[in-house]
């Protein structure tokens, strides 16, 4: 089989694979927790971005890090959950790219990070792009490789 790295798929623009921002669901850094885990726990997302009211992003938020914060010694403190804003609880260590960067860069931010958020020239939030679709993009690609050699 052609070997990965001569096929052009992995100069492939990214922009196919994009969900849009309206339909990403999202919450704001000035939310409360208790918000964040209702939109969680409604859309059966494990993680989800979060974006300022100017739709710049600032993190990513998951139903891990709410746990977390509510776990208390010997029970869980769930009044937390209204005290605590998402701001402090966010991780800020997000993939990001921007929405001309080639297939081979989400290809890559895809081994540790099950979405990748995607990102305009001006640094505005567009949509994010997840794993499982850019897998199952290349599983075809790859049977209709196999296809054409058979
Ligand atoms: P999937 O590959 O569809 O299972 O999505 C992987 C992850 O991407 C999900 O667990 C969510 O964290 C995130 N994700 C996928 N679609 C959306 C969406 N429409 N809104 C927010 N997050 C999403």
């Amino acid at each position: 089989m052609q070997k990965l790295e001569e096929m052009n798929i992995l100069e492939k623009d990214v922009a196919p694979f994009l969900i849009s921002a309206e339909k990403v669901a999202h919450v704001q850094p000035e939310n409360t927790l208790e918000h964040a885990l209702l939109v969680l726990i409604k859309s059966g997302y494990t993680a989800i971005p979060v974006l300022d009211t100017s739709f710049k992003l600032k993190g990513a938020i998951s139903k891990a890090e709410i746990l977390d914060t509510i776990l208390g010694i010997e029970r869980l403190e769930p009044e937390r959950l209204h005290e605590t804003k998402v701001n402090d609880v966010m991780s800020t260590s997000i993939a990001c790219i921007k929405s001309s960067a080639p297939f081979e860069r989400a290809l890559s931010y895809s081994i540790n990070h099950p979405f990748i958020c995607v990102e305009d020239e001006d640094g505005s939030f567009i949509g994010i792009i997840t794993r499982s679709k850019l897998l199952a993009y290349l599983n075809g690609y790859l049977h209709d490789q196999r296809k054409k050699k058979s």
